[in-house]
Formats: structure tokens, sequence, C-alpha cells
């Protein structure tokens, strides 16, 4: 386990499978690291274990060589990107600053891998868990709601901070500062990735559907 896991914080375990046939858009994965910045800037700027930047230790001819182990290192390559990922999305949406995290591949079967992730908050986790999987989903699919990540992550914050009241459209649109158009075509959407939920209210005053944040929890452990 990583040896800056603070004893006694609780972490997130999050499993994933990267599906065969998924591969990056060009043969580097820095590219991919590029673009997902372009979303979360900064996220190039991470670093890793022995303090080594973020971009030189990705596993190089993992793709495209369409070898077994090529495969395999390319889908560790994504693994760690998500995890470095969901990191960023908890500082954005919760002002989480200080938090590690680990990957770890499978032997059998290679493409599943386990995720932890330090952080003090279920839902904080849990939100950044599945934004995290549904922006690196639609980069991966080249999904044309890719430039609207910047304002999903403002939508999950305000969630976040307005947690457990939901927020319709035109309260969100009016709180972020956005056109309502764009704010819908978001939390629809998120909604379709399962990043936020509708919520009925047995008295809905403002009219029009109302959103929170998805609340299923993930696994937890506590590091020891
Ligand atoms: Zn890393």
């Amino acid at each position: 386990m990583n040896r800056d896991f603070i004893a006694g914080s609780r972490r997130l375990k999050l499993q994933i499978e990267v599906h065969e046939g998924i591969r990056y858009t060009e043969s580097d994965p820095a590219v991919l690291l590029e673009q997902l910045s372009e979303s979360l800037p900064g996220l190039d700027e991470h670093r890793c274990c022995g303090n080594s930047e973020i971009g030189s230790t990705f596993f190089r001819n993992g793709d495209g060589d369409g070898s077994t182990e090529g495969a395999r290192l390319a889908s560790a390559n994504l693994a760690h990107l998500l995890e470095h990922v969901v990191l960023d999305l908890q500082y954005r949406i919760a002002g989480a600053t200080r938090c590690s995290a680990v990957t770890c591949g499978y032997w059998e079967p290679p493409s599943r891998y386990d995720l932890f992730v330090e952080s003090s908050n279920a839902l904080c986790a849990g939100t950044s868990a599945r934004l995290g999987v549904a922006l690196m989903n639609d980069h991966l699919a080249g999904h044309p709601a890719i430039p609207l990540y910047g304002l999903a992550i403002r939508v999950g914050r305000e969630l976040y901070e307005r947690h457990p009241w939901p927020r319709g459209d035109a309260e969100l649109a009016a709180s972020l500062e956005e056109p309502a158009g764009r704010v819908q075509e978001i939390t629809r959407h998120l909604r379709e990735r399962s990043v936020v939920e509708e919520v009925l209210m047995t008295v809905n005053f403002g009219g029009g559907e109302q959103y929170g944040l998805a609340a299923t929890p993930f696994p937890w452990r506590v590091n020891r």
C-alpha cells in the first residue's frame, strides 16, 4: 500500500474493468493526459510515488502493437490516470488537498483494477469516482459533451455544497451564472451517467426536475 496513507484515515475502494478493445486515440498516453488536462487544468503536474512527474510514470509501448502485454500496459495506464482524475476531482468538488491513492492490478483477469483513494467524505469520494469514470469514458469515446465537463465539475461542486438539498436547472444556472440551456444539457448528461439523480419532491415550488448527487456509497477501507 501507499506509504503516504495516513493511519486511521478512510479510503474509497473502486474496482474497475478496462474493456478489451479500448485504445487511446494516440499511441502515447501523454496525449490522453493532455486532453484530460483541458477539463482538469494542472492534472499533468500531479506527482506520483517517489515524487516523479505523472507523465514519466506511464508504461510505454503499451498500445498499438496488438500484443497481450501491450494491452495490459495500456489498461494499467488508464487505471493509473483514473486514480489521478479522482484525486483531482476531490480537490475541485470539496477542496480536498491532502489525499493519496494507489492502483493495484489483478493477474487474473488482467483487465481488472482496484483503486484505493484516501478521502474524508464518502459523498465527495463517490461523486469524484462517478464523475471521473464518466469523464474518462467520454474522452476515450470522443464524446461531443467533453467541452461541458468544466461546467459539469462546477455543477458537482454546487450540488455537493448544497447536499442534501436538490437543485433544479434554473436554480443551478442562476448560482453558476450560466445559460439555463447549457446547464440543462449537462445535468441530463450527468444523469445518464449516474453522477446525479432526479430527486422527487413532495412539494416542488420551483417546478421542473430537481437533482441531487447519486449517493449510493462505494466500499470503504480504513488505513492501518
Ligand atoms: Zn500516480
